[in-house]
C-alpha cells in the first residue's frame, strides 16, 4: 500500500515513510493511493476478533510496509490493560434508540486516546525501518482532547520531543488542567492568544517554513505532526468502526449485511472520515451523520455544496468541536473527485485565499452519503439531561451533540436503520456543563463538578482525572501565535 499527496506531489510514500513525514511538502494530506477491502472473507469473523487483533488486522492492510511482527507490537502496546479502563476497550452500549460506541476508556478520557496510544509505536518503529537519524519533534495543534492525548502518548519517549498549543480559554478547566500538568523530559505545553483555528493555521505554516525546517534539520530535529493531518492518526480510528459492525451482529442488532448508520460529533473531519473508510472497505453503512455544534459550518457545507469560513467564531460547551477549518474534509474531496489532486488543489486554493469554495457536482453527488446537522448549546445540555432521566446513561457534551443530531435526524427522515453513535468523551471532562444539565448544585469549579456528578450518577471517574487537582503546574507559557515557530526552536534545541 503506497500512500500520496491530495493535492499532486507525484512521490508515493509507505506507511512508515508517510507517518514520518506528517503533512506532504506541497501541504497535501496523505491517503491511501486506493482504499482496502476489509481483510476477512466474511463479516461473521469480525465478533471473534479482540479489539487488539482486529486493530492489528485493518491497521496492518493500511501499513502493509510493517512486518505482521512489528504491527503485532505496536497493537498490543497500545490498546493494553495498561493503557485502557474497559476490559473490551470499545464498549458499544446501548441507551434508548442507540448504540453507543464508547471510545473514551484509554488513558485521558476522550477517543484521541485510540489513535494516539498507537501513533508513538507506529512512529518509532517507522523511525528505525526509515533508519530516521534525526529527533522527531511532534507538533500539535489542539482543540482540547488531542493535547493531552498526545503529550501522554509521547511523553519520555526515546528520540522524540513534543510541543503543544492549546487555544486560551477555548478549552475547559480539566482539558487544561490534564495539558499544564503532563510530566516528562521531552514535553512542551503552550497557551496561544488565539483560537484552535489559528493554533492549526500556525502549526501548518511551520510545516512549510522551508528554512526553518532546514535550520532545525541541521540542528538534528526533523517536524511531524500528531493531528488527524497525519495518516498514521487517521487509520487507527478505521479499525473502532468496523469492530463496532462486528458488536452490532453479535449484540444481534443487525443481521449479517445489514446496514447501520454512524453518527459522529466532528470538529476536524478526522473521526467520521474514518467511517467513511470502513464503508468504503466494506461495512455496511446507509448514512453517516455529522453531527456539529453551533460552528455548523459543515452542516451548511453538506446541504449546500458551499464551504465558507466568513462567519462568526463559537466558544461553546463541546470545544472541542470548535473548529472551522476542518483539516480533513479535503481528503474526503479528493476521494469524491475521483483520487482528483488538481481539483482538490483548487479547492484548497480557494480555501486559503477566499476563505470559501464551492464543490461541483460530482463532489456533491458523493455528499449525498452524509447528512449533516447541528446542535447549539442549549439544546446539548438539555439532551444529556433527558438522556440521563430516561435511560440513566450519562452522554459527555460532544456525544450529546450527536445524539441530538441524530433524534432530529430521525424526526426529518423516519430512517429506522440501527444507529451506533461514537461517544467521544468522559463526561468528566465537561463537569460545568454536565452538573448544569444534570440538575445539580453549581460547583465552585470544574472539579468540585466532578464530584458531584459522581455521587449523583455513581459513574466511575476515570483514572486519569483523579486528584487532577493535586497536581503541580508545570506548563505557564502563553504565546501569541506569530511567535510558535521561535517557542519550537527554544524547545527543541535549548
Ligand atoms: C476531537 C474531538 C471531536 C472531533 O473529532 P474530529 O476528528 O476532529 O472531527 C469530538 N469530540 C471530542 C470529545 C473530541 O475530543
Amino acid at each position: 500500500m503506497r500512500f500520496k499527496s491530495t493535492r499532486g506531489d507525484a512521490r508515493e510514500l509507505t506507511g512508515a515513510q508517510a507517518i514520518l513525514q506528517g503533512i506532504a511538502p506541497d501541504r497535501g494530506l496523505y491517503v491511501p493511493v486506493q482504499v482496502p477491502s476489509l481483510p476477512f472473507q466474511d463479516l461473521d469473523e469480525i465478533p471473534s476478533l479482540s479489539y487488539p487483533e482486529l486493530a492489528r488486522r485493518i491497521i496492518g492492510t493500511f501499513f502493509d510496509d510493517y512486518t505482521e511482527a512489528e504491527m503485532t507490537d505496536c497493537t498490543s502496546k497500545a490498546y493494553s490493560a495498561a493503557n485502557f479502563e474497559a476490559p473490551e476497550v470499545v464498549p458499544l452500549v446501548k441507551a434508548g434508540p442507540a448504540w453507543f460506541l464508547e471510545l473514551y476508556h484509554g488513558r485521558t478520557a476522550a477517543f484521541k486516546d485510540m489513535a494516539l496510544s498507537i501513533l508513538p509505536h507506529l512512529l518509532t518503529t517507522a523511525m528505525r525501518k526509515e533508519k530516521e537519524d534525526h529527533k522527531i519533534c511532534i507538533l500539535t495543534a489542539t482543540s482540547g482532547d488531542t493535547g493531552k492525548a498526545a503529550l501522554q502518548g509521547f511523553a519520555d519517549v526515546p528520540g522524540t520531543e513534543i510541543c503543544v498549543f492549546y487555544p486560551t480559554g477555548g478549552v475547559s478547566q480539566v482539558q487544561q488542567r490534564q495539558m499544564v500538568t503532563q510530566e516528562g523530559q521531552n514535553v512542551h505545553v503552550f497557551a496561544i492568544e488565539g483560537n484552535f483555528d489559528d493554533a492549526q493555521t500556525c502549526v501548518k505554516n511551520i510545516f512549510e517554513n522551508e528554512s526553518f525546517n532546514a535550520d532545525l534539520l541541521r540542528a538534528g530535529v526533523r517536524l511531524s505532526s500528531a493531528n488527524s493531518i497525519n495518516v498514521g492518526r487517521l487509520v487507527p480510528q478505521i479499525a473502532y468502526y468496523v469492530y463496532s459492525y462486528g458488536q452490532m451482529l453479535a449484540q444481534r442488532a443487525v443481521g449479517k449485511g445489514d446496514p447501520i448508520n454512524i453518527v459522529v460529533p466532528t470538529g476536524n473531519f478526522g473521526n467520521i472520515l474514518a467511517a467513511y473508510y470502513a464503508s468504503r472497505m466494506g461495512i455496511p453503512v446507509h448514512k453517516l451523520i455529522c453531527a456539529s455544534n453551533k460552528n455548523k459550518v459543515l452542516t451548511d457545507f453538506l446541504r449546500t455544496g458551499v464551504y465558507d469560513t466568513h462567519r462568526d467564531f463559537y466558544t461553546t460547551n463541546s470545544p472541542s468541536m470548535d473548529i472551522l477549518v476542518s483539516s480533513n474534509l479535503e481528503r474526503l474531496l479528493y476521494h469524491l473527485a475521483g483520487n482528483d489532486p488538481e481539483e482538490t488543489a483548487a479547492l484548497m486554493a480557494g480555501l486559503e485565499q477566499a476563505g470559501r469554495y464551492e464543490v461541483p457536482g460530482k463532489i456533491r453527488e458523493g455528499l449525498k452519503a452524509f447528512y449533516g446537522g447541528y446542535c447549539n448549546v442549549e439544546d446539548t445540555e438539555k439532551s444529556i439531561g433527558a438522556m440521563y432521566r430516561e435511560n440513566g446513561y450519562l452522554m459527555d457534551t460532544h456525544t450529546a451533540v450527536a445524539y441530538k443530531v441524530y433524534r432530529d435526524y430521525v424526526e426529518e427522515t423516519g430512517d429506522q436503520t440501527p444507529t451506533v453513535i461514537a461517544s467521544t468523551a468522559s463526561a468528566y471532562k465537561f463537569a460545568p456543563s454536565v452538573a448544569r444539565a444534570l440538575g445539580l448544585p453549581e460547583g465552585e469549579n470544574g472539579f468540585r463538578d466532578i464530584d458531584e456528578i459522581h455521587e449523583a450518577t455513581g459513574v466511575p471517574i476515570p483514572k486519569g482525572l483523579q486528584n487532577l487537582e493535586d497536581k503541580p503546574i508545570l506548563h505557564k507559557a502563553v504565546i501569541r501565535p506569530e511567535d510558535m515557530a521561535e517557542a519550537v526552536r527554544r524547545a527543541v534545541t535549548e
